[in-house]
């Protein structure tokens, strides 16, 4: 069965993960009505991003998400290079960024813990139609406006216009296959071994930070610190067996290596997998009035934790943009333009390269000493360190909050 029916929303939002449901709360906060659309029946639990920088905590702060995502997550004051002795080489503090952003510091949670606290908030601007559900399989644009064709669970088809799209549907878009645009993304030469274990590593490794780079020729990788539970990230060169990779032995054998300082003690290992590492950039963030943001648009190694926080970032600034244009703004047009130039800008000259520098060389031991002297001199530095920190967590190239009136007027919304 299928039918047509009148435009629901002046936008229609593709997708209900962080991005889409950031970009759908930003608009119906500035009172623009907001169709979103997501293909499952529920929110996503799967665990993926658990990085949300300081950046993107001071956007969430905006939106009013921020006080509860922090009450369920753990708070890190600091990152730390170590080796696998456990001689600290370097180590920052996020206080150096006090002056520079409400939120001096990274929190650790699930982004499934965001999701909820996001629907919430846009279920009570009263301004959301959210069907779940509900996959987009076709949009076209006829130039004044796109037709967009949902399925329900039940196979029926429902078609409706909206004078503008906002795709965040994934990695996988297909409203990015819709609109005829590339979207094939190029694999790293390493995938990642991520290995969970309930065992509090801060407890049997002294001095450990909950987000500590080991750097050492016998190992190196990352443990973050989350608030029930430890993950050790390692890369892994490609071509290796992933079924050999994730045989409890070799998984185990590779923990205690890991982790000398826990010579005798369990470290009981909860879970492992492996997922691929894949940069991928579109050309442009715009066929039409179809507009991209998140996964959808680009994908960077997860060293880092930068994807997601930029998909946040695309969400708002691309969210105000199109609230002006739909506000009827004299340069609405160009300032869309230029906002979704300026995010893919952004992927392409900090992202990508910031992320792929997080884990360079890695593989190359003699360049190791001289890394970590680098590092060592840059702790040193208050003035280094605070540039550091500031680019790693995005602060230099994500939008600013909104202050003044503007500010005032959505966090009243968000707490009325
Ligand atoms: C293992 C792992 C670890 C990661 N760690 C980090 C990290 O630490 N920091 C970081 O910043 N990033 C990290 N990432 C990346 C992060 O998870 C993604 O960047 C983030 O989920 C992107 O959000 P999104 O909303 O763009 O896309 P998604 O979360 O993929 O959401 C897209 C939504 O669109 C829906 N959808 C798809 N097609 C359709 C359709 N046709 N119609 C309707 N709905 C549709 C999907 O069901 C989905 O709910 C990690 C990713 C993985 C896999």
């Amino acid at each position: 069965m299928s039918g047509d029916s009148a435009s629901r929303g002046p936008v229609a939002v593709v997708g209900a993960g962080p991005v889409g449901l950031t970009a759908a709360l930003v608009l119906a906060r500035t009172g623009v009505p907001v169709t979103l659309l997501e293909s499952r029946e529920t929110l996503a639990t799967e665990s993926r991003a658990s990085t949300f920088h300081p950046s993107t905590l001071d956007l969430l702060d905006e939106l009013g998400v921020a006080a509860a995502l922090r009450r369920q997550g753990r708070t890190v004051d600091r990152v730390q290079w170590r080796d696998l002795d456990g001689l600290v080489h370097a180590e920052l503090d996020y206080s150096v960024l006090s002056g520079h952003t409400g939120h001096p510091y990274r929190l650790h949670v699930e982004q499934a813990r965001l999701t909820p606290l996001l629907l919430a908030e846009l279920h009570a601007t009263g301004l959301a139609d959210i069907r779940f559900g509900a996959t987009v399989t076709g949009a076209e644009d006829g130039g004044d406006g796109v037709r967009l064709r949902t399925r329900d669970a039940a196979g029926r088809t429902t078609v409706t216009r909206h004078p503008y799209v906002l795709a965040a549907d994934g990695s996988r878009s297909r409203l990015r296959e819709l609109a005829g645009l590339p979207g094939t993304a190029e694999e790293y030469p390493d995938y990642a071994l991520r290995v969970v274990t309930g065992t509090p590593l801060d407890e049997l490794v002294p001095g450990l930070a909950a987000l500590a780079y080991v750097r050492d020729a016998r190992a190196s990788f990352s443990a973050l610190g989350m608030p029930d539970h430890w993950r050790l990230i390692f890369r892994i060169p490609r071509g290796t067996d992933r079924d050999a990779v994730l045989a409890p032995d070799a998984v185990r054998a590779r923990v205690e290596q890991a982790l000398p300082g826990a010579a005798g003690r369990a470290v009981r290992v909860a879970d492992a997998h492996t997922y691929r590492l894949a940069r991928f950039l579109l050309p442009r963030y715009r066929a039409g009035r179809v507009l991209f943001a998140g996964d959808a648009a680009h994908l960077t190694s997860t060293a880092g934790g930068l994807n997601m926080n930029c998909g946040l970032h695309d969400a708002v600034e691309t969210g105000r943009a199109l609230a002006a244009v739909l506000r009827g703004d004299a340069q609405g047009e160009t300032a869309l333009d230029a906002a979704l130039e300026r995010r893919r800008s952004v992927v392409e000259t900090a992202v990508i390269p910031r992320s792929e520098a997080r884990t360079a060389g890695l593989d190359r031991a003699a360049e190791l000493p001289s890394r970590l002297a680098s590092l060592r001199r840059t702790a040193e530095d208050p003035h280094a360190a605070a540039d550091y920190l500031f680019k790693a967590s995005l602060l230099d190239v994500a939008p600013r909050p909104l202050k003044g009136e503007a500010h005032a007027d959505l966090v009243s919304q968000a707490h009325r």
